[in-house]
């Protein structure tokens, strides 16, 4: 066992100089080989150490006593519904400490201007990395936005950065009325990293979950500096860049407002409704597959088999090669639903164009305007799980939750 501890003040050996000051507890997101000190200009830094000296033990032992004031009457209450990811630990950034954020007192303690934000109510839904998410876990988070819609204003739903707008667009299509904001929230930068954005995204989120918004959305960073975030439509946004604080991006709209000094929504967003309807079923049944040159037809076909339902991301205005209309269309008189939405992202596709588009259509293809992939997949899941093939295909090309530009595609 390590001879210094969380609180001990110590002197640092590294190949950029000694350093000395407290060291500070990790996060399980943190480097394994990086301790982090509180410097004695209150500085927090990682550093990869070659030789650490204890100078002094630290004087109290490491069990900071919080407590959370009572409920204020005269703020709302807002519930936060952890999921995991990066934002699940947080730096208290007067102490350095790092906090994972499991209990109402975690997150007031974390972030202390929280409470003046609203009373806080917070579970631990579960602890994992997005990329592990799963649709059963989606409904999950779905029940769990239901109980708490009929205990507080607001939702707030910390989440891994890589899945958010899956889960986004899930629960968007999953609750066709709110009564109350569900806020998606994540951090791109660790919160023991001096640059996280994870104190100001969730600040963002809570106070979006305080306002008149009846739909989901993300709050995230809207550039790089700390100052603005952007509110993003559940159903239209994407994470556009690996490590950026502004990698969420609404793509083919506008974001529906901006928390900065206050709160704007610039476009129009849905209000809340008088009561919250959770339609939670899914089928999982459903490819999305991303069409590339040389793929081979039998490949496309083996991620049709037993399938309902597929949203091919197609080329351009959305293409496939002309070799596999053949096996399209057998898909499609076997019953298998299949959506085309582009990999270009933006813009619209049109199978109109071109002759391989209009084979496509001929063969039973659905276009789906300016959807985004992931979106339409998420929707074509949560169709298939409540609604006939005839409704399916009828409502898979409708806008239902601001997933499109105008009410209908292109057809
Ligand atoms: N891979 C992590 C996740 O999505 C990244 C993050 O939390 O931002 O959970």
């Amino acid at each position: 066992m390590a001879d210094y501890e969380p609180g001990d003040y110590v002197e640092v050996q590294t190949k950029k100089g000694v350093f000395r000051g407290v060291l500070l507890p990790t996060s399980q997101f943190s480097d394994r080989n990086v301790v982090l000190l509180k410097l004695d200009n209150g500085y927090n830094v990682g550093i990869v150490p070659d030789q650490i000296r204890v100078l002094r033990k630290g004087t109290q032992k490491k069990k900071i006593k919080k407590s959370v004031p009572a409920p204020n009457p005269n703020l709302p209450t807002v519930s936060i519904l952890g999921t995991g990811g990066t934002i699940a630990s947080y730096v208290d950034y007067r102490t350095g400490a790092v906090h994972p954020a499991l209990s109402a007192e975690d997150f007031a303690y974390a972030v202390p201007e929280i409470r003046n934000e609203a009373n806080i109510r917070a579970r631990l839904i579960f602890n994992i990395l997005s990329e592990d998410m799963k649709p059963e876990y989606w409904i999950k988070i779905a029940h769990a936005i239901k109980e708490e819609s009929e205990r507080s204003e607001g939702i707030v739903i910390p989440h891994g950065t890589d899945t958010m707008t899956y889960t986004a667009a899930a629960l968007s299509f999953m609750f066709p009325k709110l009564s109350v904001p569900v806020v998606l929230v994540g951090s791109q930068r660790s919160s023991d990293r001096p640059s996280s954005d994870a104190y100001i995204n969730l600040l963002s989120a809570v106070r979006v979950a305080k306002s008149d918004l009846g739909e989901v959305a993300v709050v995230m960073h809207a550039t790089s500096n700390d100052d603005v975030c952007h509110i993003h439509r559940g159903t239209r946004v994407r994470k556009m860049h690996t490590s950026r604080r502004d990698a969420f991006k609404s793509i083919n709209s506008a974001p529906i407002g901006v928390v900065g000094e206050e709160l704007k929504f610039t476009e129009e967003y849905v209000k809340k409704s008088d009561e919250t309807v959770l339609v939670p079923s899914l089928d999982e049944k459903v490819s999305l597959i991303y069409y590339y040159p040389g793929m081979p037809v039998s490949v496309f076909e083996r991620m049709l088999e037993g399938m309902h339902g597929a949203i091919i991301m197609g080329t351009g205005l959305g293409h496939v090669a002309s070799d596999f209309v053949p096996a399209v269309k057998k898909a499609v008189k076997d019953g298998v639903i299949i959506g085309m939405a582009s990999q270009c992202l933006y813009g619209q596709v049109n199978l109109n164009v071109y002759s391989t588009g209009r084979e496509l259509k001929n063969a039973g293809v659905i276009p789906l305007g300016d959807m985004l992939p992931e979106v339409a997949y998420v929707k074509l899941m949560w169709l298939l799980g409540n609604y006939d093939e005839e409704e399916v295909k009828r409502l898979l090309p409708e806008n239902l939750r601001g997933e499109l530009a105008s009410r209908r595609v292109l057809q």
